[in-house]
């Protein structure tokens, strides 16, 4: 480990490198995270380029030393956390557009770079990048955890924008997977293996990405209901329709009742089990889906339909959905830990789940929000519970909505990924020629395990 060090202090300078405490911490341990582990990276290392990064792993290879990848430092599972100590290898210096072509509808760009700056960059070329997971996510997280967010059941996840990736891989070799072309069925798809392996067979270095049209006309309504299974009929029934909402979430009770305890969206909401629609398309379109949306809002016993058209308006509304974890965090006392989670399931069987796993929260006395990206079939389950006491609780009530998710045909995480948090639950939904499948793959591309050893599969 310490040889490891030289070399790559050598390679990048003594500000290309750090052992300091507080850099290994913030780097091994996240509040956010459903899970935390003692052990910290032994450093962290600040690499300028893809060839830094084929540098490093040379060295880590050399001597068997795990290197963990990391980007925004926003996912959930312990994701980033160093089960093996190790060298953590933060993008934060690659954080640029590198080649921009409107005319294309692509962009390509470094690991570092967050969705949302971007989207600031280049919003006045009409294009914009869809997916849309926590603010502070960059790209090679957001490839590495294959996520998505609010605009998913409108524009899919994020393996559905990668064109093309630049991996380097754990003994230093680069790689390619394709050119630029939209699509392309030459050869297996390395875009596909890359995207949600969780750093765990090579580093992003470089992505190129898809973009889209900024629509033309936008609109977000927003309706409670009495119970959730109501709320969860009206979202499938709009998916079923056919109409093609931009985003439909899903918030409980509890949600909005913290959101108005944080203040942040400048008025009171019901705390009642609510909707919020997103529309988007020409202004006919929008004003057609809306209407169609209020008759399956009305015959599920919706509450007032309201339509807010000030974009300002929106975008406080959107954000006090997005920072939905962070409010709740607000919330928190000395001790108390947050523990946030997700599963999706079939969309029909999304009203037996978000009714059952609300009811367990209940039972359980345990303080939780559930809120959703409900038109894909996936939730989620925030709880606030003290550290000490209610730790066994809440891991019961978690793991009981996940198996329930499996008996469902679903799968354990929706968008935020296995990490070190779901491992336990891979082998029940994939099966064990799958699990071993994984595992070849793992051990062809790298032999050593030394990439992000230790999430979503052991040897
Ligand atoms: C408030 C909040 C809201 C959220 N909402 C959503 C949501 O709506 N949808 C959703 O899907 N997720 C959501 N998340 C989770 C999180 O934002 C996503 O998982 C995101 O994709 C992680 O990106 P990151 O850059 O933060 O990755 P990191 O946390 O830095 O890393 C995630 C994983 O990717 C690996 N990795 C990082 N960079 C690279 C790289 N360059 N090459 C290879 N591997 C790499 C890491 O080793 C790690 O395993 C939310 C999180 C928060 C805090």
């Amino acid at each position: 480990m310490e040889k490891a060090i030289s070399e790559i202090r050598q390679l990048l300078g003594d500000d290309g490198i750090s052992t300091d405490d507080e850099d290994l911490r913030s780097h091994g341990y996240s509040e956010w995270s459903s899970i935390n582990i003692d052990r910290l990276p032994t450093a962290v290392a600040f690499p300028n380029s893809t060839t830094d990064v084929a540098t490093i792993a040379e060295i880590c290879y050399k001597y068997k030393v795990p290197m963990i990848p990391y980007s925004g430092g926003s996912s959930v599972e312990g994701h980033f956390s160093a089960s093996f100590g190790g060298v953590s290898v933060d993008f934060m210096n690659m954080n640029n557009i590198v080649e921009f072509h409107p005319e294309d509808m692509d962009i390509v760009v470094q690991p570092s770079v967050s969705w949302m700056d971007m989207n600031d960059k280049i919003k006045d070329s009409g294009l914009f990048f869809p997916v849309d997971p926590g603010p502070p996510a960059k790209i090679g997280g957001m490839i590495a955890t294959n996520c998505s967010g609010t605009n998913a059941v409108r524009y899919g996840t994020m393996k559905d924008w990668v064109v093309n990736l630049t991996v380097v891989l754990a003994d230093g070799r680069i790689l390619k997977t394709r050119k630029r072309p939209r699509k392309s069925s030459a050869g297996y798809n390395l875009n596909g293996l890359i995207t949600g392996s969780e750093g765990t067979l090579g580093f992003v270095t470089e992505a190129t990405l898809k973009l889209a049209h900024i629509p033309e006309e936008t609109g977000v309504a927003v309706t409670t209901f009495p119970t959730m299974r109501d709320a969860a009929k009206a979202a499938t029934q709009v998916i079923h329709q056919g109409i093609p909402v931009g985003a439909v979430e899903l918030l409980d009770d509890v949600q909005m009742d913290v959101i108005n305890q944080m203040g942040g969206t400048g008025r009171q909401w019901k705390p009642l089990p609510t909707l919020f629609f997103k529309f988007s398309g020409t202004k006919a379109g929008v004003n057609d889906n809306i209407e169609g949306v209020r008759q399956i809002v009305y015959q599920n016993r919706g509450g007032d339909f309201e339509i807010e058209q000030d974009k300002a308006k929106q975008g406080a509304l959107w954000s006090a959905r997005k920072e939905a974890l962070w409010s709740m965090m607000c919330l928190r006392k000395s001790g108390n830990e947050v523990w946030s989670t997700d599963v999706a399931v079939p969309l029909s069987k999304v009203p037996d789940l978000v009714e059952v796993s609300k009811d367990d929260l209940n039972r359980l006395g345990l303080f939780g929000s559930m809120l959703g990206h409900i038109g894909d079939g996936n939730f989620h389950e925030t709880v606030l519970f003290d550290g000490e006491k209610e730790h066994e609780m809440v891991t019961e009530c978690v793991h009981a909505m996940v198996y329930r998710a499996l008996e469902m045909d679903g799968t354990c995480t929706g968008e935020h990924g296995v990490g070190l948090g779901k491992k336990t639950f891979l082998e029940e939904e994939v099966g064990k020629e799958s699990l071993q499948v994984m595992r070849t793959i793992k051990a062809a591309l790298d032999p050593r395990w030394i990439m992000n050893p230790g999430k979503i599969l052991d040897p």
